[in-house]
């Protein structure tokens, strides 16, 4: 299974609903795909979509990353040595980890369509089937409360608040939302490094009887000391998002005592799915849960993390809705999504494919 041909386009993608969360407003997507072809007619599908604030990987470093010439070692290579792949791909491309993930991504799907295996299967799966959240951005009350119930008719049970803005405005806000939505919808929230030390002592206490599953990030990316140092019952509730980017952040966290209970992946951190299994072993390894999130992506994306998501017994949570705002994708399939559950399509490889224009 000889990869024979390799291109990367970058594609505007736009967004139906823009949306603010605590250190940007978000309104176009650009995502860049990859198409690996292997002979005997295989096309393995990635996707890009780097997010700089995070990662330093801005549009122009990822689209020069996969440019003219620079995919073009892996011409010849068998896609079933794909560990060797990978680690030449770490090792090629170590601060591009969006454009890695694109070319990761496709050659996990060449690989799995050549053993005529879902992804999930050939990784070892251990789930069929998990909820995902919805994201509600940061907005007024009434906004809140009306997007809420529209996700809520349409099936979703678990919704994700952006936060981080104003302490007393997100109490407020979820307040009301709790009474809106009653007691047995999930709310999880993110405060994307919004908070203080002492703001997140005080969200944790003034939100005690609002049921609030976990805070994602809390305090600034470098704050793992500040993490560290709360008490273990704030800890087992954080979300480590933009902390966590790579093994060496897991390893960091993880080492005891532990920073927090939950590590938030997405494949544009880390670098692909080949990452993404190491940071996910460490977190078995530790006792820590794994939710899986991601960027404003294209199925193509959204399927590999749920395919390397369902292959771990660490997973517990996802938050993988970000095709579902795209004005257009240019993939399809991939997942399904039922009554806010995600399965997969049980299909050879991710299961997506170009979408037919
Ligand atoms: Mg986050």
């Amino acid at each position: 299974v000889k990869i024979s041909s390799i291109t990367a386009r970058a594609e505007a993608l736009g967004l139906t609903r823009p949306y603010a969360i605590a250190f940007r407003t978000v309104s176009s997507v650009e995502n860049v795909i990859v198409e690996i072809q292997a002979d005997g007619g295989l096309l393995g599908l990635g996707a890009a979509s780097p997010e700089p604030k995070v990662t330093g990987e801005t549009a122009e470093i990822c689209r020069a990353s996969l440019g003219e010439g620079e995919l073009a070692w892996l011409i010849g290579h068998d896609v079933r040595t794909l560990p060797a792949l990978c680690r030449e791909l770490s090792r090629r491309m170590p601060h591009a980890p969006a454009a890695r993930a694109a070319v990761d991504i496709a050659l996990h799907d060449l690989f799995a369509q050549s053993l005529g295996l879902p992804l999930a299967d050939v990784l070892g799966r251990v789930h069929d089937a998990l909820p995902t959240s919805i994201t509600i951005g940061i907005k007024g009350v009434e906004e809140t409360l009306a997007e809420a119930s529209e996700y809520l008719a349409r099936g979703f049970a678990i919704l994700k608040v952006k936060i981080g803005d104003d302490l007393n405005v997100d109490l407020e806000r979820l307040r009301r939302l709790r009474e809106a939505a009653g007691p047995d919808v999930r709310v999880r929230v993110d405060a994307n490094q919004g908070y203080t030390r002492e703001e997140t002592i005080r969200f944790f206490e003034e939100t005690e009887d609002l049921g609030i599953e976990f805070v994602e990030q809390p305090v600034s990316a470098g704050s793992i000391d500040v993490l560290r140092e709360f008490p273990e019952a704030i800890k087992e509730r954080i979300a480590a998002d933009e902390s966590l980017l790579s093994e060496m952040d897991a390893l960091a966290l993880a080492a005891p005592p532990r920073a927090c209970g939950i590590f938030n992946i997405k494949l544009m951190k880390c670098g692909g799915i080949w990452s993404a299994l190491r940071i996910a072993a460490i977190a078995e390894a530790a006792g820590v849960d794994l939710m899986w999130g991601c960027m404003d992506e294209s199925r193509i994306s959204i399927a590999a993390a749920l395919h390397a998501a369902f292959a771990s017994p660490a997973t517990k949570y996802l938050d993988l809705d970000g095709s579902l705002d795209l004005a257009r994708d240019v993939s399809e399939g991939g997942f399904l999504l039922e009554a806010g559950f995600m399965k997969l399509l049980e299909l050879p490889g991710l299961g997506v494919r170009l979408a037919v224009v």
